[in-house]
């Protein structure tokens, strides 16, 4: 088959990142066009690749542009993927789908109507080798029905602009993607809880720890750290029955000198996630050239992350435990969370 065409809409630090991605990491797919509110932005990026520039409306429909890549800020995503699914073109949209449980739901809503998948969510923790490889562990059965987990996500700081709620919607939102796929479930209940906060944190709620309850009983706690300043990190450790498992440490380099063991941590989720970004797109340009069923998060992941992620900020208001209340799931998304 030809090259996958694909529209970009959102140029900015993803939409260059997953531009670069698909011009000279991945196989198969060309950039045609490129959209943003900014034009000199996507002119710059358009010219580094020989694509167009275009209104995103424009875009979408274009008929050169065979898929559609949605890079802007979340709460402009609804109307580029609602328009994409009515011109019937695969869409793959950055995380969050949405940034309400009511906007999600319009989006899946709306391929449901159409009767097939077109929507893939940037959720990339998914393709991530360590936490594949950390799934594979836990279905082997080899520690035993799982208990609980903890996980950690921590970042060396974030930009200005950054408020409260970004601490879940923005950051927690990927371990609460992560759980359901990793435990092949729902989250039921979710409660946030607030230790002192760091002196770091200026007038963040910063660190905050959310208590996820799943469907089943297991029992997951995330740390968000937000301004920890020694570098990204994200740990992960299952307790079963019979054992753990746990991620292991990112740096592949371990040096004993002077009496000291050194490892390096990553500086950021560029460095950290390369391969699973890189992973992503190469399975959502494979799958889309290959003709294969979708089976990346899907819009209904979307809609799950956003309810659960809606649910814990209400719980940050209030510190009250928050049940949390779904749509049955539509026939179109069984097996979605297979992965
Ligand atoms: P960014 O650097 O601000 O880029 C967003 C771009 O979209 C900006 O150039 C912005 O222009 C443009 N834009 C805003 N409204 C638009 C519209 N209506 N139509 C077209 N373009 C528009 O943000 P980012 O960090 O790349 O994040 C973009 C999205 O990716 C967010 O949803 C974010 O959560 C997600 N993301 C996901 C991950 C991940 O780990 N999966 C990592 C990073 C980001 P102006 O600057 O002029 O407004």
């Amino acid at each position: 088959m030809t090259k996958l065409r694909v529209g970009v809409v959102g140029a900015g630090m993803i939409g260059r990142d997953h531009v670069r991605r698909l011009t000279s990491v991945v196989a198969g797919a060309e950039v045609v066009a490129v959209a943003d509110v900014d034009e000199s932005a996507a002119a710059q990026v358009a010219d580094a690749c020989g694509a167009t520039v275009r209104p995103g409306d424009r875009l979408i429909e274009d008929p050169d542009v065979d898929a559609v890549l949605v890079c802007s800020w979340g709460g402009t995503h609804e109307e580029y993927v609602l328009a994409a699914i009515a011109a019937g073109k695969p869409v793959f949209c950055e995380k969050p789908l949405a940034p309400t449980p009511e906007a999600c739901l319009r989006i899946v809503e709306a391929e449901v109507a159409r009767g097939h998948r077109l929507v893939q969510v940037g959720y990339m923790r998914r393709y991530d080798p360590a936490y594949r490889a950390l799934r594979r562990e836990l279905d082997s059965g080899s520690i035993g029905a799982p208990l609980m987990m903890h996980c950690a996500h921590r970042n060396a700081g974030v930009p200005g602009f950054y408020r409260a709620e970004d601490m879940i919607a923005d950051t927690a939102v990927h371990e609460i993607d992560m759980v359901r796929w990793m435990f092949r479930t729902e989250v039921v209940a979710v409660r946030v809880l607030r230790p002192r906060a760091s002196g770091n944190a200026g007038d963040l709620p910063d660190p905050m720890l959310l208590i996820l309850e799943l469907a089943g009983g297991v029992l997951v706690d995330v740390e968000i750290s937000v301004n920890v300043r020694y570098g990204y990190d994200i740990r992960g450790e299952i307790l079963g029955e019979n054992g753990t498992a746990a991620l292991g440490e990112s740096g592949l380099v371990a040096v004993r000198r002077d009496g000291r063991l050194a490892s390096p941590v990553a500086g950021d989720w560029r460095e950290r996630f390369g391969a699973a970004y890189d992973a992503e797109l190469r399975s959502w340009v494979t799958g889309l050239r290959e003709g294969a069923a979708a089976d990346g998060p899907s819009a209904w992941d979307g809609y799950a992350a956003a309810t659960v992620s809606a649910a814990a900020q209400s719980s940050l208001r209030t510190g009250e435990r928050v049940l949390i209340s779904e749509i049955a799931k539509p026939a179109l998304y069984d097996g979605s969370t297979s992965t």
